[in-house]
């Protein structure tokens, strides 16, 4: 049985009764610049994310880079992040003109290890952005105060968890309202996916997010005056309108994962070989990707690939060890977790359309492989 990694054409049949009415509303007023829906899903996700404001931008990225904007950072300073992360976090702090120090993941959950973060905090550490990876949320109760201690800014990357929540002092927080801004993606793959690229940020903070709103459109408070350069930073008005429709069904979507990890985890778990990912009980875990930790990963894949499973490999490279970032002066065995993830890891379909047959061939071909 064929099971594609993801499948948005699955997703579209069921929602495209909710989607193409709105998009087509959008289209008959022609305002497809900063039009009502906009502020709607600013409004909508502020609410889910329980922050004041959200503001939208044209990525995820863009998300990142407008939060690191806002610490207007001299040459030389530096910003802690992981390794193990997508490329783009650590993108957006080279381009904000910071310097990514990039520190090692924890075993259990591959999200940012607050011990690492606290030995690389140097009298030149700005900010720390925390990763909250595949869906679940990074140590944050123990982030937040390292980060008060050394008066350093905090930057959720949220692109892979928007609506999970994390448990602090038995209170359940969301992601993206924890730090100083939180981030999101609306790239076609995410949990909430767009027609096109899209993002957030998130902050409750009203000065900061006055600026972010001016930094989005050139800068600019009043049309055609400038208190300083901003960028074209904008989320398109029939992105949002697409946001707006699906967005109802994202907790029923993010539960559905739940399940089908569950379910996976279930069965593989019975395999000693096999590491399945391991849910933090402080952690509502919204499953953006399920990742396996296991042996001899290549002959899987090859055996995957022959059975039709969908699978990649999130990610293959340590940012460390990137060649753009050569001239910070990385060596292979420097951060040994990251690398031995990078090593181990694969990642199945874990999308709620998935059908039982399609989850049971997925949990086949991974047990067949082991025996
Ligand atoms: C997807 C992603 C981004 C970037 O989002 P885009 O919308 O693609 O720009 C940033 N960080 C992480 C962890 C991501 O997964």
């Amino acid at each position: 049985m064929r099971v594609p990694l993801l499948d948005l054409v699955a997703q579209h049949e069921q929602i495209q009764d909710h989607v193409i009415p709105a998009i087509m509303q959008a289209v008959a007023r022609q305002s497809f610049i900063m039009g009502p829906e906009v502020g709607q899903l600013e409004q909508q996700i502020a609410e889910l994310s329980g922050v004041k404001h959200a503001i939208a931008c044209a990525s995820g990225t863009d998300a990142l880079l407008l939060s690191l904007k806002v610490l207007d950072l001299a040459p030389g300073d530096e910003v802690i992040t992981p390794a193990f992360t997508f490329f783009a976090t650590a993108g957006a702090i080279h381009n904000a003109g910071g310097t990514p120090v990039f520190v090692d993941i924890e075993r259990s959950s591959f999200n940012v290890c607050p011990a690492a973060i606290e030995a690389a905090i140097t009298p030149r550490t700005r900010a720390i952005v925390a990763v909250h990876l595949f869906g679940q949320m990074a140590a944050m109760e123990q982030i937040l105060p390292l980060a008060d201690r050394h008066g350093l800014a905090v930057i959720e990357d949220a692109a892979q968890a928007i609506g999970a929540a994390r448990r602090l002092d038995g209170t359940w927080h969301r992601a993206g309202s924890l730090g100083t801004t939180g981030t999101f993606s609306f790239f076609p793959s995410k949990n909430l996916g767009g027609w096109g690229d899209g993002g957030m940020v998130a902050t409750s903070d009203d000065a900061l997010a006055e600026r972010l709103r001016r930094l989005r459109l050139h800068g600019g408070g009043r049309e055609y005056h400038h208190d300083e350069v901003g960028y074209n930073s904008r989320l398109d008005t029939v992105q949002a309108a697409v946001l707006l429709a699906k967005l109802p069904f994202l907790a029923e979507w993010s539960a559905a994962r739940r399940q089908v990890a569950g379910r996976y985890t279930e069965a593989l778990s019975q395999h000693p070989e096999i590491c399945p990912p391991l849910v933090d009980a402080d952690n509502e875990h919204i499953f953006h990707q399920y990742t396996l930790r296991v042996p001899r990963r290549d002959a899987l894949q090859a055996h995957l690939r022959d059975a039709t499973i969908g699978h990649k490999v999130y990610y293959p490279m340590g940012l460390h060890l990137q060649p753009c970032f050569q001239h910070l002066g990385y060596a292979r065995g420097q951060l040994p977790v990251t690398e031995e993830a990078t090593a181990e890891v694969i990642s199945l379909p874990v999308y709620p359309e998935l059908s039982a047959e399609q989850q049971q061939a997925v949990i086949d071909a991974v047990t067949g492989f082991y025996g």
